[in-house]
C-alpha cells in the first residue's frame, strides 16, 4: 500500500457511506441525441475535478456541504450508441435510489437523461411537479422525427406529469409551435412574482428540479452543446433558485455542460458551483 495522503475521486465533501446518505449523486455521461455539438458525456467527470476548487460553504444559503449527507455513486457505464439501454439504466438507477428512500441528483450528460428519472419518480410521486430551467423550450413533439431527443424532453415529461405540473423558467428559444404550446398550457413563469404565485400551490408537493445549464448566458457558459445568447447571469439564476428554498425538492439534475467547448474551464467551475447550491437546496 502507498501511504498517501490521496485525494478522493468523488465529489468534494461527499460521504463514503452510502447508508447514511440522504442523496445520491449519479454521473450520466450520455450525449447520444445532442442536436448540435456533442460532448456533454465529459461533463460529470470534469465537474468532479472542478468541485475540488470550490468552497464547501455557500454564502448565499448560509450553509455548508458538510451539513449535507450525499453519496457520489460515480458514473453509469453506458453501452455507447444504445439509447434505449442507456435510458433503461438511468431509470433503473433512479428507481433503486428511491427504493432506498434517497434523493436522486443526476449530473449530465445531455437533457434527455431527465426523462427516465421522471419515469421512475412518477411511480413513487404521482403528483410530481417539475421545475425546468433552460434556454430552450424542449417541448417539441419530435425533432427530425425523433421523439426521444433532448429537444423534446419536457414534452415527453409533460405526458407523464401533465403540463399543469410543469413550470419553465428562462426559456428564450424554441419553435413557434413550442411557444404556442407553452402559452396554451401556461407553463412559463415569466417573472419572479409570477413564480412566487405558482409556488404557493406547491408548498406540500413533491418537486423535481431540472437545470439545463444553457439557461445561463454563453458569456459565462460557453461550454454547452447549444449556446443561446440572451441568458441569465449567475446571480440571476441564484435569485430564481433561492425562491425554491422552502419547497419539497425530492430530486434534481444539472445537465448539458459540455466542458471542452470552454477552454478556460469557467463553464465547468460554474456548473460545479450551481450543483453545490442545488445540493444545499434539496437537502
Ligand atoms: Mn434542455
Ligand atoms: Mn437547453
Amino acid at each position: 500500500m502507498l501511504s498517501g495522503p490521496f485525494l478522493p475521486r468523488n465529489w468534494t465533501n461527499s460521504t463514503e457511506n452510502f447508508n447514511e446518505a440522504d442523496c445520491v449523486m449519479v454521473g450520466l455521461p450520455y450525449d447520444g441525441t445532442c442536436s448540435y455539438r456533442p460532448g456533454a458525456r465529459f461533463g460529470p467527470e470534469l465537474i468532479r475535478i472542478a468541485s475540488y476548487g470550490l468552497e464547501s460553504y455557500s454564502p448565499i444559503q448560509g450553509r455548508d456541504l458538510d451539513d449535507v449527507k450525499f453519496y457520489d455513486a460515480g458514473e453509469i457505464e453506458f453501452q455507447l450508441g444504445n439509447r434505449e439501454d442507456s435510458l433503461q439504466k438511468i431509470e433503473t438507477a433512479a428507481e433503486e435510489t428511491l427504493s432506498y428512500n434517497k434523493k436522486w441528483l443526476g449530473i449530465g450528460g445531455e437533457h434527455l437523461v431527465t426523462f427516465p428519472a421522471i419515469k421512475a419518480y412518477s411511480k413513487k410521486y404521482p403528483e410530481l411537479y417539475v421545475i425546468h430551467f433552460d434556454a430552450h423550450a424542449d417541448v417539441r413533439e419530435d425533432y427530425i422525427n425523433e421523439k426521444l431527443s433532448h429537444a423534446c424532453v419536457m414534452r415527453r415529461i409533460s405526458e407523464i406529469i401533465t403540463p399543469d405540473n410543469l413550470i419553465q423558467i428562462g426559456i428564450r428559444s424554441g419553435t413557434q409551435d413550442e411557444f404556442e404550446w407553452m402559452k396554451e398550457n401556461n407553463t412559463i413563469a415569466k417573472t419572479q412574482e409570477d413564480l412566487k404565485e405558482r409556488l404557493k400551490f406547491l408548498s406540500d408537493k413533491p418537486v423535481f428540479l431540472s437545470v439545463d445549464l444553457d439557461v445561463l448566458d454563453p458569456s459565462l457558459m460557453s461550454g454547452t452543446g447549444t449556446p443561446e445568447p440572451g441568458g441569465m447571469t449567475y446571480s440571476e439564476l441564484m435569485s430564481w433558485l433561492m425562491l425554491l428554498k422552502n419547497l419539497n425538492i425530492v430530486g434534481a439534475d444539472v445537465v448539458e455542460l459540455s466542458p471542452h467547448y470552454d477552454p478556460s474551464g469557467v463553464s465547468t467551475v460554474t456548473a460545479a458551483k450551481v450543483i453545490r447550491e442545488v445540493l444545499l437546496l434539496m437537502n
